[in-house]
């Protein structure tokens, strides 16, 4: 008997999971069930705007969503529209792929002043993601604080300091790059508790911001060793000293460049661990602890100092949103390398927490088929005609594949200035182009 699976969350992990399961055996059909319209996860809702050549891994899902035997069912969620007990009722299996998008909590003093903004939400917003469009972020502010020292926060750095030209040929939603373009930022501040050898930054990225039109990074050299440690370079591991080296070579070369002339500035802010953000109520500054790192750990020195910035963006992570009928713990969901129960299996962010790049969500995928394949050598549950009845029961709207190239297509056909896609940002305006 043919196998029945859903997959819920279209992004990475989903879609390498289809890719597997669809390798893995010919008598199989999945069906992919997306909270939004629109798929592909983090690779539309997360990666910058301005690293275009990334988001065309999008085109490999398309091929997976081409397969005869998946269905794509955009605009359906999992706790609003069905529940994850009637999709095992439904389904011979169910791989989770929901991500985390939630931010990690960040709770120092004054954390609840308005102008601290967390990563997930600054991110959802500036890439057009509907539940953050109406967020009227204020920001009429000279200096920003963004807590971290990865990717993410070389990201929202980035996005803040280049100008209309650099961001014209992107896919920057339309009313963020109106607010951006349009505030009095001049200087961004990185703050991270550790240093430059523990920093989570790959050297393509770090080198970027030696690179723009207007804005120059500022180092202190003072903080940039000459070489790694032995101790150092064994807790953070061969790969990790690689970049970890690449990465002093930019940072020293930065601490050459001249910022005279250059209107921004990015602040890296090594040995700096946000301990207060000052202001009444909106923030005013953030007050920073320098640490010294021990044994790989940043411990506090007892000298302060503050940044002035109207807005702190901390990026220290994510969790998983929970889900009814899921076990959770340390903001994933429990599964013992990917299988929460026979029948029910995770992959990608909610079963390894918020790290590793697009791909290292593939082999996720093929533990799961390895292990739906272990668990359930035949199928036999009703899968997708089930799920049919079921929203047209209670007046859901899904969202086809082919309906779902109508709105890219649309987007496509929007788009100005050399950039890729102009991006609908609400799900009312997605329907919109199909519905009329
Ligand atoms: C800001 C940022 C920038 C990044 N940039 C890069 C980069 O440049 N290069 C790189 O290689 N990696 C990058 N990454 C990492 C990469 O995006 C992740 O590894 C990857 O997206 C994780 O895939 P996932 O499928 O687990 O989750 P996601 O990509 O988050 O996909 C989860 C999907 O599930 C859907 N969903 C959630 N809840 C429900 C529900 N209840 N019902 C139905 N659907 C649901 C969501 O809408 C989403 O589409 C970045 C990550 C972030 C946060």
């Amino acid at each position: 008997m043919t196998l029945s699976v859903a997959i819920v969350g279209s992004g990475p992990s989903g879609f390498y999971s289809a890719e597997s399961l669809l390798r893995s055996r010919e008598d199989v059909t999945i069906d992919i069930i997306e909270r939004l319209p629109t798929p592909y996860g983090l690779i539309r809702a997360g990666v910058a705007p301005d690293h275009a050549k990334t988001k065309n891994v999008a085109r490999a899902y398309e091929k997976i969503a081409s397969d005869p035997r998946v269905t794509y069912f955009g605009n359906v969620e999992v706790g609003r529209d069905i529940t994850i007990a009637e999709l095992r009722e439904m389904y011979d299996a169910v791989v989770l792929a929901t991500g985390a998008s939630v931010d990690k909590p960040f709770s120092i003093p004054g954390h609840d002043k308005e102008g601290v903004l967390g990563v997930a939400a600054f991110v959802g917003w500036y890439n057009g993601h509907p539940d953050f469009r109406d967020l009227n972020l204020n920001l009429d502010t000279e200096g920003v604080a963004v807590i971290g020292i990865g990717n993410v926060a070389i990201d929202v750095a980035r996005v803040l300091v280049k100008t209309p030209a650099e961001m014209a040929a992107t896919d920057l939603a339309d009313y963020a790059a109106a607010a951006v373009h349009a505030s009095p930022i001049k200087d961004v501040y990185m703050c991270g508790r550790r240093g430059p050898l523990q920093a989570q930054f790959t050297n393509v990225e770090l080198r970027e911001m030696g690179q723009l039109d207007v804005a120059a990074p500022i180092v202190d050299a003072a903080q940039i060793p000459d070489d790694i440690p032995p101790e150092v370079a064994d807790e953070i591991g061969e790969r990790n000293v690689r970049v970890a080296q690449r990465n002093l070579a930019t940072l020293r070369e930065f601490t050459e460049i001249d910022p005279t002339g250059k209107d921004k500035r990015v602040h890296f802010r090594f040995f700096s661990n946000p301990v207060e953000i000052l202001g009444g109520d909106r923030v005013e500054g953030l007050r920073v602890e320098k640490t010294e790192v021990v044994d790989g750990r940043a411990v506090g020195t007892g000298e302060f100092s503050d940044i002035p910035c109207g807005l702190v963006i901390p990026a220290i992570g994510y969790y998983s949103e929970p889900i009814d009928g899921v076990p959770f713990e340390d903001g994933r969901a429990r599964n013992q390398d990917g299988r929460i129960d026979v029948g029910l299996y995770a992959v990608g962010w909610i079963k390894r927490g918020p790290s590793g790049v697009i791909g290292s969500n593939k082999p996720d995928g093929d533990a799961a088929a390895a292990q739906i394949l272990e668990d359930l050598p035949e199928g036999g549950k009703p899968g997708q005609a089930a799920l049919t009845q079921h929203l047209a029961g209670n007046g859901a709207r899904p969202i086809s594949f082919e309906e779902w190239k109508r709105i890219e297509a649309a987007e496509e056909a929007n788009a100005t200035d050399g950039a890729p896609r102009r991006k609908y940002s609400r799900v009312a305006d997605m329907l919109a182009v199909l519905d009329g």
